[in-house]
């Protein structure tokens, strides 16, 4: 795949991530399936799909809290699809990852000041830096105060407690940030704070994001380029401003049909999916997405399409743009 001019920061090769199905005659879950693209340094990637097609796997393969079946994911022009051990745990220094529950995620028995502490420890730190100086530095970066730091997260509101997972994920000067979900168990009104913070944090810092929500109008707010995700596979990649202009894939055209905010004109043509998800252990032959496809044909139930640049930097995989 052809990059613009900015530099690429991530570029994955054909991964696929297989899971076992609950029986053994369920064929491997194929959650991410055969899946190509690259991340520019600075900007945020933004994924969207159904539930269940592949979105989160994908980014905790990128960050290797899982491990890809199969295919490469090269930060930085480095393969870190293998690596273990200290390698693998010198490149988490470069990838962190934002979850969805912020109470989930932070241990209530552990202070504020303790929980910002540990990525220090986690890479033996303490004694190298000043991260005392560093906890109050990424306070600051969040939007809260010192005081802060003696609180457990149970007395910090649900917006307070994801800044705090924000700073402990920047606590190491990371490259690139998942954020899973990161805003969508917030009230809509903090969301938008948060939103507003992780966008002052990226120019700020120099952040690239990958950007993964189930809340289409949010992921087209924030990303500067846009991946639309079915069944496992990546069918079209375009930028926001081309994504405005001219959806390719049928998919993405009844995906994004439903965000008012996009075309007023598109929205009076709202495009409803008939159907259900089909099962990524038994995905249809060919293109996933042709049991709901009004526009499928013969060719598209034994044809896989492939990801085709069809306008510079807007790729689609559909055999209608062939
Ligand atoms: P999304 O984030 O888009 O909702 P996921 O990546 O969570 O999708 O899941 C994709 C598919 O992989 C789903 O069918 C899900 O049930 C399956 N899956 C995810 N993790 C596992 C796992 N650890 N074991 C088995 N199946 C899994």
């Amino acid at each position: 795949m052809a990059a613009n001019e900015k530099e690429v920061l991530v570029k994955a090769d054909r991964v696929k991530v297989y899971f076992n199905g609950r029986s053994r005659r369920d064929g491997k879950v194929k959650a991410v399936d055969d899946v190509s693209f690259e991340i520019m340094k600075g900007e945020t990637f933004g994924v969207v799909g159904e539930s269940g097609c592949g979105k989160s796997t994908l980014g905790r393969t990128l960050v290797r809290l899982q491990k890809p079946t199969d295919g490469q994911i090269y930060l930085n022009g480095t393969d870190i699809s293998q690596l273990k051990g200290e390698p693998l745990k010198q490149m988490r220094k470069d990838v962190q990852i934002i979850f969805q529950d912020p109470s989930a995620c932070l241990n209530p028995r552990r202070t504020i000041r303790q929980i910002l502490m540990e990525p220090f420890k986690i890479h033996g730190l303490t004694g190298k830096i000043d991260a005392e100086k560093r906890i109050l530095e990424l306070l600051q970066l969040v939007g809260l105060d010192e005081y802060h730091l003696s609180r457990y997260p149970h007395e910090l509101s649900g917006g307070q407690k994801q800044r705090i997972g924000i700073a402990r994920a920047l606590a190491l000067e990371p490259k690139l940030i998942i954020c899973d979900e990161a805003v969508s168990a917030l009230d809509v009104s903090v969301q938008a704070q948060v939103l507003n913070l992780l966008q002052e944090l990226k120019e700020k810092l120099g952040l690239t994001y990958f950007f993964i929500s189930h809340n289409l109008n949010v992921v087209y707010q924030v990303s500067d380029r846009v991946g639309v995700m079915y069944l496992g596979r990546m069918v079209e990649i375009a930028s926001y401003d081309q994504l405005y202009e001219k959806r390719y894939h049928p998919y993405t055209e009844a995906l994004l049909s439903a965000i008012p905010q996009i075309d007023q004109e598109v929205q009076s043509k709202r495009i409803h999916l008939e159907g259900e998800v089909p099962s990524p252990s038994n995905p249809p032959s060919g293109c996933h997405f042709h049991t709901r496809c009004q526009k499928a044909c013969d060719r598209c139930k034994k044809e896989t399409p492939q990801l085709r640049e069809v306008d510079p930097g807007h790729f689609v995989a559909c055999h209608l743009y062939e």
